[in-house]
């Protein structure tokens, strides 16, 4: 059996090396973590979301061709591999999540397949530099010892959420074997943002459709619930918009939170609320249309006293307020960065990789997967699946590679 050293015992490593061992190539798995699949068990709170149902391109940030070119295979590809290894689905709106709700079963559905195909996994152990050795690869760990496989799969991931064990070193080492890395940002993380309504908001929730502007551009929108932190803003649609920010300035979020009632409908209904209620104040008008403390932000920001009556309002001031209701405005300062990201956006150039097998262009028996590659996804799923298809498409492409 020729041997295959697979730097990364994270999502898209453990599926290269139960490939590459049940194509019977002689699989060592190199984690630099005391136990491989950290990060699982930290995906979908906890619960993995591992797959989407749908895995339209839309949903993906990435070279078009490579992309169509590795997700060929359908969601039900990835569903059928867990139910193969014991991980039956639950769905949620289309995500999947493995039934026991915990994300210990997929990670350890994992273990137990590479195991069982007789994979090799050396914790503990990080890979410092790996060069081309005759036909093979010499590959490096920290602590001094050398070995040589004849091929080598890097699955390292990025450099978000490197309390998990991802870093970035996989990138300086395909670099050292020749080849790109684009510029690398944090993405699906949470937005830090100037504006003095935080210390009101922070630990408040709301669902609201929330646009992203650079200048005047609209550059992309989402709806979703709003978390409101100390620093800035987080929740689904605004890690999705976080995607878009890299290389983009006057980043302003619009937060429209009646997204769900018509202009005009909601227009009418203020209206007609002032004429009933004269006497009453402003914060009886907003707290039937947000919770609470939204109402004393959007308040504070339309520059109304929370005691304000609504017969003071008049036309001009009733118009604002409704328009602060439809664009709650927040000045995007940046991300919250790789401490707190999910994932990288960037990565190596797809260009030199061959999507059918993921081999190197530059560099024969040399493959990458997962988020190392310049490929990325939305919140919902897309990430693994991502990682698991790029890494089983490595690991059986290194086997047949081993065996030719
Ligand atoms: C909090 C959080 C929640 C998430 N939730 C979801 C979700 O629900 N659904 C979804 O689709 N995606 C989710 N993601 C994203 C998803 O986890 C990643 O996209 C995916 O894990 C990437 O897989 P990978 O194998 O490329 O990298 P990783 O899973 O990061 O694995 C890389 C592994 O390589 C090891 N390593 C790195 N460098 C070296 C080295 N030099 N030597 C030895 N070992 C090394 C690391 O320790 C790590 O174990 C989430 C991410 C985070 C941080």
């Amino acid at each position: 059996m020729r041997s295959l050293a697979i730097i990364g015992g994270g999502a898209s490593g453990l599926c290269a090396a139960i490939e590459a061992a049940r194509g019977n190539a002689d699989v060592t798995v190199f984690e630099r973590m005391p136990k491989a699949g950290k990060k699982l068990l930290a995906t979908g709170n906890g619960r993995c979301n591992y797959a989407n149902c749908d895995l339209g391109a839309q949903h993906y940030c990435g070279n078009a061709v490579f992309l169509r070119a590795v997700l060929t295979s359908a969601y039900a590809d990835t569903e059928e591999f867990f139910r193969s290894l014991g991980v039956l689905p639950s769905y949620e709106e289309g995500r999947l999540y493995p039934r026991s709700h915990h994300a210990a079963s997929v990670r350890d559905a994992l273990l137990a397949a590479a195991s069982e195909c007789g994979v090799t996994i050396k914790t503990d152990t990080r890979i410092t530099g790996v060069s081309k050795s005759g036909t093979g690869f010499l590959v490096m760990t920290a602590d001094g010892e050398r070995s040589v496989f004849d091929a080598v799969i890097l699955a390292g991931g990025g450099k978000a959420a490197p309390v998990q064990g991802s870093d970035g070193s996989c990138y300086a080492i395909l670099q050292s074997l020749g080849h790109t890395v684009t510029p690398l940002s944090p993405g699906l993380v949470g937005l830090t943002v100037r504006d003095k309504s935080l210390r009101l908001l922070k630990g408040t929730r709301v669902t609201a459709k929330a646009t992203l502007y650079a200048g005047s551009d609209a550059i992309g929108a989402e709806t979703g619930e709003i978390q409101f932190t100390d620093k800035g803003v987080s929740g689904i649609p605004v890690l999705n918009l976080s995607n878009l920010c890299p290389g983009k300035d006057r980043l302003t979020l619009s937060l429209d939170l009646c997204h769900d009632v018509n202009e005009e409908e909601l227009k009418t209904h203020i209206s007609s609320f002032i004429q009933r209620h004269p006497d009453a104040r402003t914060e009886l008008l907003l707290g039937g249309l947000v919770p609470a403390k939204i109402a004393y932000a959007v308040m504070e920001k339309a520059g109304l006293p929370p005691e304000t009556r609504l017969a003071e309002l008049g036309a001009g001031r009733a118009a604002l307020l409704c328009a602060t209701l439809t664009d709650f405005r927040l000045t995007v300062t940046g991300t919250r960065g790789f401490d707190d990201a999910q994932i990288t956006c960037g990565g190596v150039d797809t260009a030199e990789f061959d999507p059918k097998t993921l081999m190197s262009r530059k560099e024969r028996g040399l493959f990458a997967c997962g988020e190392l590659l310049d490929l990325h996804g939305e919140c919902g799923g897309y990430n693994l699946h991502l990682a698991w298809t790029t890494g089983r498409i490595a690991g059986s492409s290194a086997a047949l590679y081993l065996n030719n």
